[in-house]
């Protein structure tokens, strides 16, 4: 037996946690046809399973594109610190890929490696992941390279499969998960499934390695022609973390913030001399392939990728890493890459 949720009962079980004064968040419709995950005021806002992957990933609701870390106030010579307020709001979120919820669980070591990041922590302890197992997928996707898939459970504290006719499949892997279904499901001999299959594009083992003896090579001039270093691949990535820390106010009172920031922008490594040690687009690019496919592993033994196609699905050019893997997978067997 399986247990099943009618598409109007989810409904008022996210009406019901907004009434609570929880933050429920999933899929909205944005423009032309795209959707993003969003905070929602209404069920109805939400597209537990839209039609199209959402540009973004959950990674803004664990951890925001800007955070205050303090304020401080001068007082004469007198300087006061003030701790920003913990994070206790509690967080649902529905309808999320797979590979979004693997993300999280990937970023966990990083964020209690030599600090930990109380802001991340309690972020994601207080969010619970509803999945929505994958019935379509497009040609960047690429979590089965990975070792993931359609129907992974990783990193998610439940996850709905879509039976059609506005009913689902719920499965439960966590007690967050068990609790926020309880009660709300009922008994059913449907068993859902993933309807996506998607092929294997290439052997992310023999990428690491070739990563491993190609530092420097012509590989990164060769696929980074035509990148315009945006940085847009990393703001939609669900595992790009990097941050810059910036004072905002004035001499007397402001905040020290954390933001968002990317390896993919120029002066990411600008030094105050004028120096940089990566002086051009395609040191840039080699950074972000090797942090996530051999530095990363080599220090928490996780990809830092679930191969959610994100980024070469809202590259300008196309980019993004995928294209960037295939072309070293083929190098790495011997084969001329198409470029
Ligand atoms: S790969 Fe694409 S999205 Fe990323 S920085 Fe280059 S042009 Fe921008
Ligand atoms: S690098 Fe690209 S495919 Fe990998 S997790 Fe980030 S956005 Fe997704």
């Amino acid at each position: 037996m399986t247990e099943i949720i009618q598409e109007k009962a989810l409904h008022v079980l996210i009406d019901s946690l907004i009434s609570e004064g929880k933050t429920v968040g999933g899929p909205v419709a944005g423009t032309n046809h795209r959707y993003m995950y969003a905070k929602v005021q209404s069920a109805d806002e939400m597209l537990v399973n839209p039609p199209a992957m959402p540009m973004n990933s959950i990674k803004e609701f664990v951890f925001p594109r800007r955070e205050t870390l303090y304020t401080f106030r001068y007082d004469g010579k007198d300087l006061s610190l003030t701790d920003a307020p913990a994070f206790e709001e509690t967080q649902v979120l529905f309808g999320v890929r797979p590979c979004d919820a693997v993300a999280n669980q990937i970023l966990d070591p990083l964020f209690a490696w030599d600090y930990n990041d109380k802001f991340f922590q309690s972020r994601r302890e207080r969010t619970t992941v509803v999945t929505l197992a994958c019935k379509t997928i497009d040609d960047h996707c690429f979590c089965t390279s990975l070792g993931f898939g359609p129907e992974s459970s990783i990193g998610a504290d439940a996850m709905l499969l879509d039976l059609g006719n506005g009913e689902y499949e719920v499965r439960t892997f966590t007690d967050k998960g068990k609790s926020l279904f309880a009660g709300k499901t009922e008994q059913s001999d449907k068993a859902g499934c993933a309807a996506a299959t998607l092929e294997i594009k290439f052997d992310a083992q023999a990428v690491t390695e070739y990563l491993r003896e190609h530092f420097d090579d012509p590989i990164w001039s060769e696929t980074s022609l035509r990148c315009v270093g945006c940085g847009a691949c990393t703001y939609v990535c669900p595992t790009c973390h990097c941050f810059d820390i910036i004072e905002e106010g004035n001499s007397n009172a402001g905040s020290r913030v954390k933001t968002w920031d990317t390896c993919q922008f120029a002066l990411f490594t600008h030094h105050a001399s004028g120096h940089n040690p990566r002086r051009d687009q395609s040191q840039r690019q080699r950074n972000r392939i090797q942090h996530k496919f051999r530095i990363y592993p080599d220090k928490f033994g996780l990809i830092l990728c679930t191969g959610c196609g994100n980024c070469t699905r809202e590259c300008s050019t196309s980019l993004g890493v995928r294209p960037v893997l295939q072309y070293i997978a083929a190098k790495a067997k011997g084969l001329q890459p198409a470029s």
